[in-house]
């Protein structure tokens, strides 16, 4: 892979591309079926990725040492990401407030 993107972009962009690719692949499947099965995946990735090692005081490992704690980690990330993704607001969103 190339050494000019840092891994994690490569995985972000690598990821929308196997979205798209899939979409075409599969063009009775929505969207929104093939995101869940990326989602699927990345989520299986990142808690086999975050396992702390055996060192129980390890500081790296603080936030991953039990299931919980990863959950929340995990949680904290994909609400960040999702703030920060130019999708997270749609033009057809109900506004805040007014229920
Ligand atoms: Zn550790």
């Amino acid at each position: 892979m190339s050494e000019e993107i840092p891994a994690d972009e490569q995985a972000a962009q690598e990821a929308v591309e196997l979205g798209n690719r899939l979409a075409r692949d599969y063009p009775e499947d929505d969207l929104a079926r093939i995101a869940e099965g990326l989602l699927s995946g990345v989520v299986h990735y990142w808690l086999y990725a975050r396992q702390p090692c055996d060192d129980p005081r390890c500081p790296d490992c603080a936030p991953y040492r039990n299931a919980e704690w990863r959950l929340a980690e995990l949680q904290r990330l994909v609400a960040d990401m999702a703030r920060s993704s130019e999708y997270y607001h749609s033009p057809d969103d109900i506004a805040s407030g007014s229920a």
